[in-house]
């Protein structure tokens, strides 16, 4: 989060002020959702967020809970039907570039042949499987992607473009991790998904991105409440949304705003992992094994040469107040997710540190 996004919210914790300023006698979490006031927050959230990622009109945006790992589910149980029949079960293909792919895969395979087009498991997740040599197949409703897989470091720079490679298919996008941080296609995206707590805001508020013409073919077993055609009826609220994270990702939204939007977060971002990259390239101490044309510019896995110096590492690194380095236990090593709201201050500082360890351990 912002350190600026949390002095607001702090400063209108117990009492909300509107847009004029005058404060409402009530804090965000007392109102109701169908009250003005709620309903001036989530306004202005849906209409910065449709601002800021050039949403098209045609999308719906849908503030939904449940996380990226719901929606696993909640996709397919929505677009799976797509092209398929009434009797028949749809299908959808997968290309597998890390571990978060790989899970919507599997929970897919719940509600639909769920169908691995390319996987790059064989190479430990270190490149991504060229668009032209995936085996997409002539039936599936969708072909799912994770445009920045957040364990392995990899993230797609540009989004395959489905239709020039002979598929009728809707590309489905998990960029959990990495929305906001660039600029999207949305001419190649039926439905992109995030959980919000990466780039956005707090955990509890998902955010979905779906056009218009995908909705309504939900399957019959589908929870109403996780049907996209009825969120979107309801302007997300069928039910009860998650309104504090709501008014937060909110927050979060002005303060890109002011940052000068996605494109200037973008460049940004491509100073920040340009030290980085450039710092463990340079060293003969540190490592990071995912191909240059794939690297993720918000979460960088990276190794040092000597594994029995981890501990030391991260226990330096803690009293340098830099936190939250260990790598995921499926990985190992050291990870450093330098999201959004990481200031590039943030990164001298990692890169300062990592060149001290390797004087004194190198
Ligand atoms: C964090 C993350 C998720 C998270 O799912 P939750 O259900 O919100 O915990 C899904 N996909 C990706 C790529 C992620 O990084």
């Amino acid at each position: 989060m912002p350190a600026e996004v949390l002095a607001q919210a702090a400063d209108e914790m117990l009492d909300w002020p509107d847009s004029k300023g005058e404060r409402c006698g009530m804090a965000v979490m007392e109102m109701s959702h169908r009250g003005k006031e709620f309903l001036e927050i989530y306004t202005q959230a849906h209409d910065t967020l449709r601002e800021l990622l050039a949403i098209p009109e045609n999308f719906k945006i849908l503030f939904m809970q449940g996380g990226g790992l719901a929606e696993n589910a909640i996709v397919p149980m929505n677009l799976s039907a797509l092209r398929a029949s009434k009797t028949q079960r749809g299908s959808a293909d997968f290309v597998i570039t890390g571990s978060w792919s790989e899970k919507s895969f599997h929970e897919a395979g719940k509600y639909c042949d769920s169908r691995i087009a390319a996987s790059a498991k064989d190479t430990h997740f270190h490149s991504i499987p060229d668009a032209a040599s995936w085996d997409l197949s002539d039936h599936a409703s969708y072909v799912h992607i994770c445009s920045n897989e957040t364990i392995h470091g990899v993230e797609f720079h540009s989004l395959p473009d489905l239709q020039s490679l002979g598929s009728k298919a809707q590309l489905v996008i998990d960029f959990s991790s990495h929305v906001a941080s660039r600029r999207v296609d949305w001419s190649r995206v039926g439905l992109a998904f995030g959980g919000a707590q990466k780039n956005l805001g707090p955990a509890g508020l998902t955010l979905v991105v779906v056009r218009e013409d995908l909705l309504g073919h939900a399957l019959e077993a589908c929870p109403s409440a996780f049907n996209y055609q009825t969120v979107a009826d309801h302007q997300s609220m069928f039910n009860t949304p998650p309104t504090y994270a709501i008014y937060m990702a909110g927050l979060v939204f002005q303060w890109l705003k002011r940052q000068g939007g996605i494109d200037a977060m973008e460049a940004r971002n491509m100073a920040k992992a340009q030290l980085l990259y450039g710092t463990i390239d340079a060293s003969g101490f540190y490592s990071n094994p995912v191909a240059l044309a794939c690297r993720s510019r918000m979460n960088v896995p990276f190794f040092l040469h000597d594994a029995s110096l981890n501990d030391a590492f991260l226990n330096g690194a803690q009293s340098a107040g830099l936190l939250q380095l260990k790598g995921h236990k499926s990985v190992g090593g050291m990870r450093a997710s330098i999201y959004n709201a990481l200031p590039i201050e943030g990164v001298h500082a990692l890169v300062q540190y990592m060149q001290e360890f390797e004087r004194t351990h190198g």
